[in-house]
């Protein structure tokens, strides 16, 4: 089987594309190198099943050109960070809306089944126990950058789903929870990624706001195995599903487990919402996932707590670059 991947060199995208590789299927990965990286995909650079296109998910010639040869599209590629999407609002906006669209139109267009990638930030501020897939969502005004991710990534959902209904055509929306894992950058926003850089740098840990509010990580080796099953899944079809951990913590306690768990010599730093991403900032104070519905549909169930995320990612970065060791 031979799968495109959009946004095949971002953190995710390159996790699946080994992941399916090692399955034994093609893969192709089409991606911009805008926050993805080629040095992501170094490890496949000689599998000949294996191929990486540079290019653009709004550039309808070539998305119609790759798909038109797949067996299945998985859509990655998007404007992602909360600093990307702050600082580049009108950029990351034409990526969410119209690159979903091309790309899902072609899958239809070609009858090639398709997973869209989606994100917990859909829900917005419900800050339920547990938030199912047909919850409500909760937004602040849409002219405040913070909540154009949230709404763009909404209308992709109903883009894929309503061309998903319409044309027969086998299509899965996956909301991840915060996914983390080696290869994840931290240079456009993300927690962890920033916080386990700055520990084994010796840096301020920054947290934002008072560090009370609490997030659920969730480890890219339990997420990546989901979704080719999710494909595989006709019950899955034309569903939203939720994809993420079980471990919940404030950041508080976060920035904590990174020093500890590195040795750090780092001190915990607070800073307003503001001063870290611009006026009008507004965070959510919790976003727990349900994935009971995962856990029916593929028996998905994730094994790596906390713990193991963080050392996943120090393993990655003293592998990869040339951090100070703790002393
Ligand atoms: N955060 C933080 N320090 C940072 C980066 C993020 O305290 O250097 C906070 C952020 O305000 C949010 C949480 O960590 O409350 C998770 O942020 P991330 O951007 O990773 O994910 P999301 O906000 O999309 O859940």
């Amino acid at each position: 089987m031979k799968a495109v991947i959009t946004g095949g060199a971002g953190f995710i995208g390159s996790h699946l594309s080994d992941h399916l590789i090692a399955q034994g299927h093609e893969v192709v990965a089409l991606d911009d190198l805008s926050t993805g990286s080629l040095s992501n995909l170094s490890q496949l650079r000689d599998t000949p099943a294996f191929r990486f296109v540079q290019g653009d998910i709004l550039d309808e010639e070539l998305v119609d050109r790759l798909v038109a040869e797949a067996d299945t599209v998985y859509h990655l590629a998007a404007a992602v960070g909360v600093y990307n999407i702050v600082d580049k609002p009108l950029r990351s906006l034409r990526t969410n809306l119209h690159g979903t669209e091309t790309v899902v139109e072609a899958a239809v267009r070609h009858r090639v089944p398709f997973m869209v990638a989606s994100t917990s930030e859909v829900y917005g501020k419900n800050d339920a126990d547990g938030l199912k897939e047909d919850d409500d969502r909760i937004y602040g005004s849409p002219i405040k950058s913070r909540w154009s991710y949230a709404a763009a990534k909404g209308l992709d959902e109903l883009v894929a789903h309503v061309h998903g209904r319409e044309s027969g055509v086998p299509c899965v929306i996956t909301r991840f929870f915060n996914v983390v894992g080696p290869r994840q950058t931290g240079q456009y926003g993300m927690v962890v990624p920033r916080f386990v850089d700055q520990a084994l740098k010796h840096e301020p840990i920054t947290v934002y706001g008072t560090g009370t509010q609490r997030r659920c990580f969730g480890s890219v080796f339990d997420v990546v195995p989901a979704m080719p099953r999710l494909m595989e899944t006709p019950a899955a079809y034309n569903r939203a599903v939720n994809l993420g951990g079980h471990e919940e913590v404030s950041i508080k306690v976060l920035a904590d487990r990174v020093v500890e768990m590195t040795g750090s010599r780092s001190d915990i730093t607070y800073t307003d919402y503001e001063e870290a991403y611009g006026e009008g900032y507004e965070d959510m104070q919790r976003r727990y996932p349900d994935t009971s519905l995962a856990a029916r549909l593929i028996g998905y169930e994730p094994t790596r707590d906390l713990s193991t995320i963080i050392a996943s990612l120090v393993d990655h970065r003293r592998s990869t670059e040339a951090v100070p060791q703790p002393v």
